[in-house]
């Protein structure tokens, strides 16, 4: 299959901005590579794919930035900047599609969906968010009517969120497994790993480490200042230790020597992929059970489940963390999501969309 992707239009990749989309890209790039199949990828100026991804060509493309939607009202209509790189990313990937059999778009946005309306070749959608946009939702509502195909999400609670769709489309996620390495320290901090961003519930992570009297590891990209202040202020100082935002390498390094996860969404997060990077490096995972988290992590064999935005529930989960064995943490990923396992379900349904155009 001759593959083109559309990436995010929300930072180059490799900055972090474009969150959790980043890594999924290229662990379905590895993966599409390995069964044979041929990527095109579209991204922002200045972006970089994985090392292992060197087979896969990656197209340039400059412009403004869309503004995130889970950044802006959920009425909002929709804005397209002046010089607008998510534009100009499919006009390319348009042109380069001449030659493909299908399009891949990883963005969350208005305009691709609706160029599926206006488009002879197939073009399918990896929904990246829960529904974020009154437009986008009904949007999505209008193009699955003639292309119900053309839809996958991550997680059935992502899907929850556009109820017109019948039956969707659920291909998970997938990881590089030789990317993270299996440690085994029962003894080590606790982590946090995300975009720091409200969404994200960081300061019900700290609550829970303060009242351990722990320092929490923070690792991740700062996309609201404000609010990580904020949050630095709630709590005594020092209580947060900011370890930046890594690279996959250093992060699974760091992320490997701790004993547990926190991951507290607040809304309804549709796949959350640094949970199952940290059971693959062996670490267990305690988070509010919303959103893809709920689907991933088995409560009481690989973290545990706490009642959503309940911290003292997290924190007496988190005390008894270390009942759980990293080992089998492992082990549901390389069963349940790795990049082979993700990629073939990927290929299952794009042959269905391609089909639909037969
Ligand atoms: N991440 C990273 N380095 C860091 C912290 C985070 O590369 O120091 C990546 C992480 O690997 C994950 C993404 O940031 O892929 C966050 O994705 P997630 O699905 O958890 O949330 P999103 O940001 O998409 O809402």
């Amino acid at each position: 299959m001759r593959i083109v992707l559309i990436s995010t239009p929300i930072g180059f990749l490799g900055s972090g901005k474009g969150g959790g989309v980043e890594l999924t890209l290229n662990s379905l790039v590895s993966g599409l590579i390995s069964l044979g199949h041929s990527v095109e990828v579209v991204a922002p100026k200045n972006s970089k794919l994985h090392e292992s991804n060197v087979n896969a060509k990656l197209h340039f493309v400059e412009g403004e930035d869309q503004i995130s939607w889970q950044h802006q009202d959920f009425n909002s209509h929709v804005s397209i900047p002046d010089n607008s790189l998510l534009a100009g990313m499919l006009e390319k990937a348009i042109d380069i599609a001449k030659h493909a059999d299908v399009l891949l778009n990883m963005s969350y946005d208005w305009l691709p969906i609706w160029m599926t309306l206006n488009l002879e070749i197939p073009i399918a959608h990896i929904v990246s968010m829960g529904s974020e946009s009154s437009v986008i939702s009904n949007l999505i509502s209008k193009v699955y009517a003639k292309y119900p195909n053309n839809f996958a999400f991550h997680s059935k609670m992502q899907a929850n969120d556009y109820p017109f769709i019948k039956k969707p489309t659920i291909i998970g996620n997938g990881f590089n497994l030789d990317n993270y390495i299996f440690q085994d320290s029962v003894k080590g901090p606790l982590a946090w790993v995300g975009r720091v961003a409200p969404e994200k519930g960081l300061e019900d992570a700290v609550y829970v480490a303060d009242q351990l009297g722990e320092k929490l590891k923070v690792w991740g990209f700062i996309e609201d200042e404000m609010y990580a202040s904020k949050i630095e202020k709630l709590f005594p100082q020092g209580a947060i230790d900011w370890m930046g935002f890594l690279s996959t390498d250093e992060l699974q390094k760091e992320l490997g020597k701790c004993r547990g996860l926190l991951n507290t969404p607040k809304w309804n997060e549709a796949y959350g992929n640094v949970i199952v990077e940290a059971l693959a490096c062996g670490v267990p995972v305690v988070a509010y059970k919303r959103g893809g988290p709920s689907e991933i992590i088995m409560h009481g064999q690989t973290g545990y489940l706490a009642d959503p935005d309940d911290k003292k529930n997290m924190l007496s989960y988190v005390e008894i963390i270390e009942k759980i064995n990293r080992q089998k943490c492992r082990e549901w990923v390389e069963k349940n999501a790795s990049a082979d396992i993700f990629a073939n379900k990927v290929v299952n349904w794009l042959n269905e969309v391609m089909h639909e155009y037969k």
